[in-house]
């Protein structure tokens, strides 16, 4: 499942933060996903809490936090609303656009102790 290697992903960072913010426990993760990441919030809440126990993370909540996703419009040269990489423009209907945000997913924020 590609979820799980996220998962891991995650506690790998939280773990190198550890070391270089000087925290012991995880307790909360806010985590921005946005919608062209490929990833499904539900499997991924899964795994978190598949992987965190034994961790410094263990019995840390998961909240996600959606992205839009945004691209820019070729056609009408403007900024424009998307929510799957192949979507037309909702302005004009042109399919030049460019991905500017909403494939990416960072923690935003840690609850540490
Ligand atoms: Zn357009």
């Amino acid at each position: 499942m590609h979820e799980m290697s996220v998962a891991e992903g995650i506690i790998q960072v939280l773990e190198d933060q550890a070391v270089s913010q000087n925290f012991s426990r995880v307790k909360k993760v806010w985590l921005e996903i946005g919608p062209l990441a490929s990833i499904d919030s539900d499997a991924l809440r899964f795994c978190f809490d598949a992987v965190i126990r034994g961790t410094l993370a263990d019995n840390a909540s998961l909240e996600i936090i959606g992205l839009p996703g945004l691209a820019w419009c070729l056609g009408c040269g403007q900024s424009v609303a998307i929510q799957q990489r192949y979507d037309a423009c909702p302005e004009c209907g042109s399919y030049h656009l460019q991905v500017t945000q909403g494939d990416e997913m960072r923690i935003k924020e840690l609850e540490v102790e």
